[in-house]
């Protein structure tokens, strides 16, 4: 093991559009690499420009949080900032020692940023309390990656992660103390604990938390290190699987996506059993609306409507164009808000707002219909429910 202290040159990156994963229009990554070794991680892919061993000669960011303290102050663009990425994990075990993240709170906690964080790990329950105060402030949701239920897979495919038990435990303290909360529950490995009843088991043991809804998915295998790596684990574990991964990953695609029938057939059993759960299977609007400005909580909901309608077989093309269409107006005004330094903090929401109530929203969508749906919510404080598909009060 050879941590590597680096000297970052600033401590958020930043997207123009909030990304529709983590919801967020900042990211913050206090280290690069991750020694939670997970065999699937797609981070160790080539794509990453991700050097040296992966989970050993990880980048440790010490001047991240002086960085963020002297960033913060200067930031105009509201948005929320999200701790993790797919290449790293901000409450690796190195954290235990360099506390990079944990030097991150306090900037935080005094600049009122809205954060979110996605982990493996139940250390960030060392942090509980300087969470609670951010929540105060900005508003705080903890997104705990949890892929399965068997000790036995998770030391196979997860070594360096906290065991399952610990990640739920995490999760019902933080919903305990007031945080909202969410799962991850992907990858799925297939053909290991993909099937009916281990997602069964999994959703019920992450219901019992108090999460708020439950994000599914399957795994990708980029061709290259990541599939090597993986395939060589599964080897050593259950050799007899080896041949059924071969044909669902045949295709090589660079995604490293399985076939579509097998994308299909995990959709599939994943649905039915989060209906058993009533959770939805993403961060819900009324949840998303308390820590995004409007602006960007209404790209995220057109975004989302779009996978909702299209998986009840309704044809979303018109949505999908005026998503499109908001979306180049956002970045317009956005560039505009980040070039003109003497306008108000307020600008962007306020010019969202005016274009609400004005109707200029009407043409920006080129749908009237959608364009009165966005006054429901930005001007009533209505809210959308993710599995009635209907407004709702907040
Ligand atoms: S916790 Fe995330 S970033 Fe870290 S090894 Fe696992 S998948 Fe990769």
């Amino acid at each position: 093991m050879s941590d590597k202290i680096v000297e970052a040159p600033h401590a958020l990156r930043r997207g123009i559009l909030p990304d529709q994963f983590t919801r967020s229009l900042y990211a913050c990554a206090p280290y690069r690499g991750c020694g939670h070794g997970c065999r699937y991680c797609d981070g160790r892919a080539e794509k990453y420009y991700v050097e040296g061993d992966f989970e050993r000669d990880v980048e440790v960011r010490d001047n991240l949080p002086d960085l963020l303290a002297g960033e913060l102050p200067r930031l105009r663009d509201r948005g929320m900032i999200s701790f993790g990425s797919g290449v790293t994990d901000a409450y690796q075990p190195l954290e235990k020692r360099y506390r990079v993240t944990e030097r991150c709170l306090g900037p935080l906690e005094e600049r009122g940023w809205p954060v979110m964080a996605i982990t493996k790990s139940a250390l960030v329950r060392r942090d509980l309390e300087a969470w609670k105060r951010i929540d105060g402030r900005g508003g705080f949701h903890l997104a705990m990656t949890v892929t399965g239920t068997d000790e036995e897979h998770r030391r196979r495919f997860e070594p360096g992660a906290s065991t399952y038990a610990e990640r739920l435990e995490t999760l019902s303290a933080f919903a305990a103390a007031g945080i909202s909360t969410g799962a991850l529950a992907m990858p799925l490995l297939p053909f290991i604990n993909d099937d009916a009843a281990s997602i069964s088991a999994l959703f019920g043991a992450l219901k019992e938390t108090g999460v708020r809804y439950i994000m599914p998915g399957g795994m990708t295998l980029r061709p290259g290190r990541q599939k090597d790596l993986y395939l060589e684990t599964v080897g050593a574990f259950r050799a007899e699987l080896l041949s059924e991964y071969l044909l669902a990953y045949a295709e090589n695609r660079p995604s490293g996506a399985p076939t579509r029938a097998a994308s299909a057939a995990l959709r599939r059993r994943c649905s039915a059993e989060l209906r058993k759960t009533g959770l939805p299977w993403t961060m819900p609007h009324a949840l998303y609306a308390k820590l995004l400005p409007p602006h960007d909580a209404f790209r995220v909901l057109l975004r989302d409507m779009a996978v909702l309608y299209s998986e009840r077989g309704v044809s979303v093309a018109p949505l999908n164009a005026a998503a499109d269409r908001y979306d180049e107006w956002l970045k317009a005004v956005r560039g505009e808000f980040r070039r003109r330094r003497s306008l108000p903090e307020d600008w962007l929401r306020d010019r969202y707002m005016n274009a609400v109530e004005l109707e200029e929203l009407d043409s920006v969508l080129d749908n009237a219909k959608l364009a009165a749906f966005a006054k429901e919510i930005a001007l009533k404080g209505r809210v959308f429910d993710y599995l009635s598909l209907a407004l709702a009060e907040a």
